[in-house]
């Protein structure tokens, strides 16, 4: 089964130029769903996970199931004013302008081994910055795990020294 053939390239969403990758064609896909989540827990199985971060919103749908099979908390990082209790903040730049994300001060304890997963690994600043909210708490971070990589925008060069894996490279 070629796991590409199961994702939908939308041309100029949400804004010109972007070619946006969409998964729902493959989540709606039972088989294709699982083997994709069985390729992430294979990358994580062995490295004692014991929190899985997600990125808002994709990022939770595989994030959960991770932390399920690894047998493992979830920990949702959000966007800015979304999580009610005391958070910790990391500002990011994007193409124009800037975003934030947050994660609650007490959803990693610290040395816990966490694994930060999210859909998609474009310029790495989104997941970049989730690395600095997980270390804040004082979390080691094990592995980063990404469903899709586009490989020809670099953005392992943001998360050197950290494990990248994805499922799917589009060179
Ligand atoms: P970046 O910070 O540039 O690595 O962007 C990664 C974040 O933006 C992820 O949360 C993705 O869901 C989203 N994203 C960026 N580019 C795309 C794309 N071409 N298709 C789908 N999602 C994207």
């Amino acid at each position: 089964m070629n796991l590409q053939d199961f994702i939908r390239s939308i041309p100029d969403f949400p804004k010109k130029g972007i070619i946006f990758k969409d998964i729902t064609t493959l989540l709606k896909d039972p088989e294709a769903f699982n083997t994709a989540a069985d390729m992430l827990y294979n990358f994580a199985k062995n490295l004692g996970v014991q929190k899985v971060a997600g990125i808002e919103s994709r990022g939770f749908v595989f994030g959960s199931l991770l932390a399920q099979r690894l047998k493992a908390g979830f920990v949702p990082i959000r966007k800015p004013k979304k999580l009610p209790a005391q958070v910790y903040s990391a500002s990011y730049t994007l193409e124009y302008g800037e975003d934030t994300l947050e994660m609650h001060q007490d959803a990693i304890l610290k040395g816990e081994k966490v694994l930060l997963h999210d859909d998609l690994l474009a310029t790495g600043g989104t997941a970049q910055a989730a690395c600095s909210l997980i270390e804040k708490a004082g979390g080691k971070i094990v592995q980063v795990s990404f469903l899709i990589e586009l490989a020809f925008l670099n953005g392992r060069e943001k998360l050197k020294g950290y494990d990248v894996v994805s499922v799917m490279r589009y060179e």
